[in-house]
């Protein structure tokens, strides 16, 4: 089909069995007004996601090589890192968000756009299934096929639940715009609840009580965010009740910022005690009802507390069309799609994924692990010392700090609370950790683990080095070997994707912030505010957004944040 001019300018209404209902082609012309623009010479890109990921993509690609078509719930690219602020009126939600567009428009208006979401990926058909998301949109027409030769996926992730009851219904999430502005609506409703004149002190202190259940980078900065707006503008404005008002973080491990410096979760955690955020540490969520949060530890057990507002950043999720699509391709057992070093999604000719829903596996890692058990087992014995599974950790950890990470919070807590519980003790039998074993459980962590962080900073890069491999991919169509392709035997004609890490910020409110810089580089206090305040105005995706941004700081600077309820 995609590549029979004559044919795409029929009109396609196609009795679609696989969703029960007609089904438009996107290019040709049909009923929903999506116009006929095949070129046949060129090969199709789709890209699905308009976030870090596929506008990096679309912003490097040379779109005059390919057809290219986009698929995206939202028509604009959020920036993300700012989102916190928007929570708190420190900047407005319109200075964040560039139109994608405006970026089309910029490429020279070679890229066709489709407001709609991706509900189903079929790469045996190399075609994608999409609905209009539009609530004008009902009914049969509602949904249209895309095909593809090249398909980029950056549909990113969702918050993930963890299944845990009620916080679906009860909390609020901070992903996306609207869930910004949701939570701002929602601080400014808690504040006027709490000064209605029929209400008792106790009452008033449930209202003004306001949980983010995470401390990772999000949940951190939006307890900042929260402080500072309170501490600062609603202060005035509600001085009697401005005491009532309690800021709690619950935080499942040992520390908030786990993924930062040691001394970068310290200055925080000492920071906000400072600051009066109460920091429950080593609590976990269990239910959260639409009057109290149910939480527990090993040290107090299971108690609730009443709320007003809770806000859920407690790690990310998969979204449904790449579970399905996980499932299809045999993949099902995995969290996020795998993809090799060239970010090709291992076994569907043709198909790509970048970004939060996407890991590469680094096949190297199961072998570097066998290689230092193989070192530390010198006597041949098949099981390891207290001390020598304590180095073997360290090493493991040192080349793969992400392992660490999952294997802090969730995997394998038997093997490490044996190493807790004989610590100094070091005898060979007080502790015999079968090594096949602790290998056969850091396998299983490799496969759930994602090799890189969950980071803008990734899906950018990963964005940019697939747009410039398709911009080179036609010097290379000649070789026998064809585009993308590993040889068997020597070199590719694509270097694999490297990330370099250019450092990560913390926020911490009260005009401070902690910087990790490259080179175990750290800056704690006001210096690295003002380095976030630079990094992240000069990230802006244009000068219009990054004037918005720069003007909101200035006004909250002279003004104030805004607290109307709207
Ligand atoms: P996204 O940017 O989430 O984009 C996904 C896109 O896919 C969106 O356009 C979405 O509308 C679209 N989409 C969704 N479903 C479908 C579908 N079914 N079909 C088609 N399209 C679909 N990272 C940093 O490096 N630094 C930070 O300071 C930082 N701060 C953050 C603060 C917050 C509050 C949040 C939520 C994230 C932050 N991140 C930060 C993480 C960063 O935003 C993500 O890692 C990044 O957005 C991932 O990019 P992506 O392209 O994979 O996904």
């Amino acid at each position: 089909f995609g590549d029979r001019p004559t044919l795409a300018k029929l009109v396609f209404i196609i009795s679609g069995a696989s969703s029960g209902g007609l089904i438009a082609y996107a290019d040709a012309k049909t009923d929903l007004g999506v116009s006929s623009y095949q070129r046949p010479s060129k090969k199709k890109i789709v890209v699905l996601g308009t976030g870090w990921g596929g506008t990096s993509f679309l912003r490097n690609l040379d779109s005059s090589l390919y057809d290219v078509q986009v698929v995206s719930p939202r028509n604009y690219f959020t920036f993300t890192p700012l989102l916190p602020s928007v929570t708190s009126g420190t900047v407005e939600a319109r200075s964040i968000v560039e139109p994608i567009r405006n970026i089309i428009r910029k490429k020279g208006g070679e890229i066709k756009f489709w407001e709609a979401e991706c509900f189903k990926i079929d790469p045996s058909n190399k075609r994608v299934h999409c609905r209009y998301t539009s609530a004008k949109h009902t009914g049969e027409t509602d949904e249209f096929l895309v095909d593809y030769d090249y398909l980029v996926i950056a549909i990113g992730a969702k918050a993930n639940t963890f299944n845990i009851p009620g916080v679906e219904d009860n909390c609020h999430f901070l992903k996306e715009i609207e869930d910004a502005q949701k939570i701002r609506r929602s601080i400014m409703d808690c504040f006027e609840r709490a000064t209605l004149p029929n209400l008792n002190e106790e009452e008033r202190k449930k209202i003004l009580h306001f949980v983010i259940v995470g401390g990772g980078p999000t949940g951190v900065e939006f307890a900042a965010e929260l402080h500072d707006f309170v501490s600062e503008d609603l202060s005035k404005l509600y001085p009697s009740i401005y005491g009532l008002v309690k800021i709690a973080v619950i935080q499942g491990g040992e520390h908030i910022l786990t993924a930062f410096d040691e001394r970068i979760s310290t200055f925080a955690e000492e920071k906000f005690q400072r600051d009066g955020i109460d920091l429950k540490i080593g609590f976990r969520v269990v239910k959260v009802s639409d009057e109290d949060i149910t939480m527990m530890s090993k040290a107090t057990g299971e108690f609730s507390v009443p709320y007003g507002m809770v806000v859920w950043s407690a790690g990310i999720g998969t979204r449904l069309v790449i579970s399905d699509f996980m499932k299809q391709i045999g993949q099902g057992n995995r969290l996020v799609l795998a993809t090799d070093e060239w970010l090709r999604v291992s076994g569907c000719d043709g198909v790509y994924a970048v970004g939060d829903c996407a890991s590469i596996i680094q096949r190297k890692v199961m072998e570097d692990v066998a290689e230092i058990f193989k070192a530390a087992d010198k006597d041949n014995s098949g099981s390891l010392t207290v001390k020598e599974i304590q180095d073997v950790l360290e090493d493991i950890y040192r080349g793969y700090p992400q392992i660490k990470l999952y294997l802090k919070s969730r995997h394998m807590s038997s093997i490490l609370e044996l190493l807790e519980d004989s610590k100094g003790n070091g005898k060979k039998e007080a502790i015999e950790v079968n090594i096949e074993e602790f290998k056969k459980a850091l396998a299983d962590v490799d496969s759930q683990v994602k090799a890189l962080p969950a980071t803008a900073q990734v899906a950018a890069q990963q964005g940019n080095y697939l747009a410039k491999c398709f911009n080179k991919m036609k010097d290379t169509e000649e070789q026998s070997e064809g585009p993308l392709l590993i040889r068997e035997r020597g070199r590719h004609q694509f270097h694999p994707f490297r990330y370099k890490h250019f450092g990560q910020f913390a926020p911490l409110g009260g005009e401070q912030a902690a910087a990790e810089l490259p080179g175990d580089w750290v800056s704690l206090g006001h210096s690295a505010q003002w380095l976030w305040y630079s990094v992240y105005a000069s990230k802006q995706v244009s000068w219009r957004t990054r004037l918005l941004v720069v003007a909101d700081w200035t006004k909250r600077f002279i003004f104030g944040r805004d607290s109307s309820c709207i």
